[in-house]
């Protein structure tokens, strides 16, 4: 048992001065879902933790606005994803929330922990004797000469090849979504594809945020794309499963025509990924069983595989086909 401090915050500038006050190895607890999971596995050895749940100022989240859709950073999976209102007019939102983890999970889970839930790459996990450049930097990436079914096609480099294994951020960087950020020096606003670093030479340094920011909200602009969306999510097992692909894609239509797109993958990069280069492939042209492959090939574009995962390209192809047929019918 590796001992802890732990105390309550009142408010979510409070949180922010503790951590920044406590210095390393302080972390925010919401939902716990991944820390006390890493915290078992000696992954996460924090000194000190902060519980922001009685923050009741992060709970809430509003779908009805008519410029954007706003979720408190501690707004419960399960109860955003049963929002009737985000279910009809954002489908890709809601599904990528249905299909995370288990009914438990999403009971407890937030939104904004969600995002920032770490990699589930085993030799992360394992710990020692496993070189992990994540976990230690500079000792090396047992991935590489390892095991790597379900690494990182996209994104990856020497030093590391986990993918990001979250659901939510997928869906979020195809809307354009922004995070707005708490800390000691005020709030400010970032593009949630910003969010998540691709690993170069420092894997763990996973994000752009400093280690006393919290996230505060997530806000998505309101789209006439919402509709048409979906998330598509391909596993070994129907439910509590990591994607091995997924693709979140919104459509606007008119006639068979794709008047405007949204493309982003998940399950087989570094970080959320979004597929610009393939979004406009499709802009302006009939949506057909060959434009939506020529689409999805794109989106795969330079995608390098390792020993044991090289069919998730052609799965992940498939993942955005299937995605791009399901979201036509929905337009
Ligand atoms: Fe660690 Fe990344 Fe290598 Fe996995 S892929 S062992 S997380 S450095």
């Amino acid at each position: 048992m590796h001992r802890f401090t732990y105390r309550r915050s009142a408010s979510a500038m409070e949180a922010v001065r503790a951590i920044a006050g406590a210095g390393p190895g302080t972390r925010f607890l919401a939902g716990g879902t991944t820390l006390y999971d890493l915290m078992k596995l000696n992954v996460e050895t924090p000194s000190s933790i902060i519980d922001i749940n009685s923050l009741a100022e992060l709970n809430a989240f509003d779908t009805s606005g008519s410029s954007e859709l706003v979720f408190g950073a501690l707004a419960r999976m399960s109860d955003v994803a049963a929002d009737p209102r985000l279910g009809r007019d954002y489908p890709a939102l809601s599904e990528s929330l249905w299909k995370a983890a288990s009914q438990q999970l999403r009971n407890m889970a937030s939104l904004g922990g969600n995002l920032l839930q770490r990699t589930r790459c085993a030799y992360f996990r394992g710990g020692e004797p496993f070189a992990c450049n994540k976990r230690k930097p500079g000792s090396g990436c047992a991935a590489q000469k390892g095991i790597n079914r379900g690494h990182a096609l996209l994104g990856g480099s020497d030093a590391c090849i986990a993918v990001y294994p979250g659901d939510l951020a997928v869906a979020l960087v195809a809307f354009d979504a922004k995070i707005d950020v708490l800390g000691p020096n005020g709030q400010r606003t970032i593009a949630l594809e910003d969010l998540h670093r691709e690993p170069g030479g420092t894997p763990h340094i996973e994000t752009v945020l400093e280690p006393s920011d919290l996230i505060v909200r997530i806000r998505v602009p309101v789209t006439p794309l919402g509709r048409a969306s979906t998330y598509h999510k391909i596993r070994d097992r129907e439910s509590y499963a990591f994607a091995l692909a997924s693709a979140a894609v919104a459509l606007q239509m008119s006639g068979g025509t794709v008047l405007d797109a949204r493309i982003a993958i998940g399950g087989v990069a570094t970080r959320p990924w979004r597929a610009s280069q393939a979004e406009r492939i499709l802009i302006g042209r009939p949506l057909t069983s060959e434009t939506a492959r020529s689409a999805a090939e794109t989106a795969l574009h330079g995608a390098r595989a390792g020993p044991d995962n090289g069919f998730r390209i052609e799965l992940a192809v498939r993942t955005v086909v299937d995605a791009l047929m399901i979201a036509k019918q929905r337009a």
